[in-house]
């Protein structure tokens, strides 16, 4: 039977729970995910210039309308700065305003999201699936067809054009 002493005990371990997971999540890279391509955090400031350390690896955000790539439209996709995985394609490009460059869309499990409660917000973190490193975050204020803004740090972000297409001289 439950007692008002047992139901009182399990909302405080409940609290306790949601509050470890709380501060877990607001870390971008957890110690005990596996990614694909991991590296000791040495090897990570070896690999990154500080400021792609400071974005990727501790989640810090650039300064808006800072990044070039906020300004690149040719066709191509947008890669991980930390392990190179294709993340986004110029086709779901959009200027969102806000300096940082927007997509509406991922490409097909390049990312996922971590509930972010840090600096007394409620937002969805946005990580590499490849490793871990945090890009930015999404939003529910995006354009059709998804209505979703993937806000990212373009310091966190690598761009390849597409091929040049040559025509021949027929
Ligand atoms: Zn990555």
């Amino acid at each position: 039977m439950l007692t008002k002493r047992t139901l009182l005990a399990g909302i405080a371990v409940g609290s306790a729970t949601f509050a470890a997971l709380r501060l877990r999540t607001t870390t971008a890279a957890r110690a005990d995910e596996t990614f694909e391509v991991t590296h000791s955090d040495a090897e990570w400031r070896k690999l990154l210039t500080p400021v792609q350390y400071a974005v990727l690896r501790q989640a810090d955000t650039e300064r808006p309308f800072t990044s070039e790539l906020l300004h690149e439209t040719r066709r191509g996709i947008f890669g991980c700065a930390g392990c190179a995985r294709d993340l986004f394609s110029s086709e779901t490009k959009f200027d969102s305003g806000t300096g940082w460059p927007s997509f509406w869309t991922p490409l097909d499990h390049a990312v996922g999201t971590i509930a972010d409660s840090s600096f007394g917000m409620t937002r969805t973190a946005v990580p590499c699936a490849r490793c871990g490193g945090h890009l930015g975050h999404v939003f529910d204020d995006g354009p059709k067809p998804t209505g979703l803004r993937y806000c990212m740090n373009g310091v966190a972000l690598t761009f390849k054009p597409a091929a040049v297409q040559t025509r021949n001289p027929a």
